[in-house]
């Protein structure tokens, strides 16, 4: 069964809630399920034996005339070392230096792709929702806290340990809100949907259940106008950063604000357009898949990583062909390619 053919198994590791979706070539889903995310222990085993086997009960449903299932990408939330496959730190799950791959490995007998959670979904949008058609993207989470991904040339930018496109934590107003993350004034005390329920609690003394609420009252309550000004305008000077950086054509706003819709886009819009001044304004767009974004996303860094890993590779083709080649050969061939200089 070629790699193109197969299914894969896409899993996302909520703290909540773990998803999963065996997909089509064409990324169609044809199984899903979820379980209840259990309890963190510290090295990740009930967490992962949960995914084992939410992943099993899948496996055994695959019709048996079909495409098998070629490969199980996983999704994980916080600090992940994707190389190794390990979930590295995760407040939510609890776990520490979790052998995901590892663990997925052994007991499902696949190969194991791991993603970081954000980092899939921002992959999902630019392949196949908000972001298509854009080579250059940023993809905003925008929920509890704010994170990122990014894409560049098509391609998802990591950086160590999957820290790239940790926008939440730029740091915007110094004598701001105190963060999570031991600073002042990170973007996410300032726009983040906690942040523009907190705000509003802040200036009127009346408690709301979310931001929603908030922006549900923006036609009738001038509070409610002011809170939601100032955050869309520290939104735009969080972009006007990435923006210097990044110059991203697009910016795709996920998560639970961006329910806001058009009372998001249309202000963010034109705060860009009104403070940019060498920043490229991008293109702003509501996230397209919702929730399964980081299911699809996992499975797609998975099947993706099995079809490069099948390309091949025409050195390799030629030795086949010549039958194997002593070390020593391999290194005079070596030689007559540095020799070569660079083409
Ligand atoms: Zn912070």
């Amino acid at each position: 069964m070629s790699a193109e053919r197969c299914l894969v198994l896409g899993v996302d590791v909520g703290g909540s809630t773990i998803k999963a979706e065996v997909l089509t070539e064409d990324h169609r889903p044809v199984l899903a399920g979820r379980v209840p995310t259990p309890c963190g222990d510290p090295g990740g085993t009930a967490v992962l034996d949960a995914v084992a086997g939410l992943s099993r009960d899948l496996l055994r449903a695959v019709p048996p005339d079909g495409p098998p299932v070629g490969a199980l990408g996983a999704g994980v939330p916080g600090i992940v070392d994707r190389d190794r496959g390990v979930g590295v730190f995760s407040a939510n799950l609890g776990w520490r230096d979790a052998p995901v791959a590892e663990h997925l490995r052994r007991a499902l007998g696949l190969p194991v792709v791991v993603s970081h959670d954000v980092a899939a979904a921002g992959l999902a949008e630019q392949r196949l929702g908000a972001g298509r058609g854009a080579h250059d993207v940023l993809f905003v989470v925008i929920g509890t806290g704010i994170a990122g991904a990014v894409l560049v040339a098509g391609e998802l930018v990591s950086g160590g340990a999957g820290q790239a496109g940790e926008i939440g934590h730029i740091r915007m107003r110094p004598d701001g809100p105190a963060c999570g993350c031991g600073a002042r004034g990170c973007l996410e005390t300032l726009a983040s949907a906690r942040a523009v329920a907190a705000a509003y609690t802040a200036r009127t003394g009346r408690a709301v259940r979310g931001a929603a609420e908030v922006v549900a009252a923006l036609d009738t309550d001038a509070d409610a106008r002011a809170v939601w000004a100032e955050a869309v305008g520290a939104l735009a000077d969080g972009l006007l950063v990435t923006q210097a950086v990044l110059a991203s054509r697009r910016v795709v706003l996920g998560g639970g604000l961006a329910a806001a819709g058009a009372a998001l886009l249309e202000p963010l819009d034109a705060a860009l357009r009104e403070r940019a001044t060498v920043q490229r304004v991008p293109e702003l767009r509501l996230a397209e898949l919702g929730e399964r974004a980081g299911v699809v996303g996992a499975a797609l860094a998975a099947r993706e990583s099995l079809l490069a890993a099948r390309e091949p590779r025409p050195a390799e083709e030629s030795r086949s062909a010549e039958g194997p080649r002593s070390a020593e050969e391999s290194r005079s061939a070596e030689g007559r390619r540095s020799a070569e200089g660079p083409r």
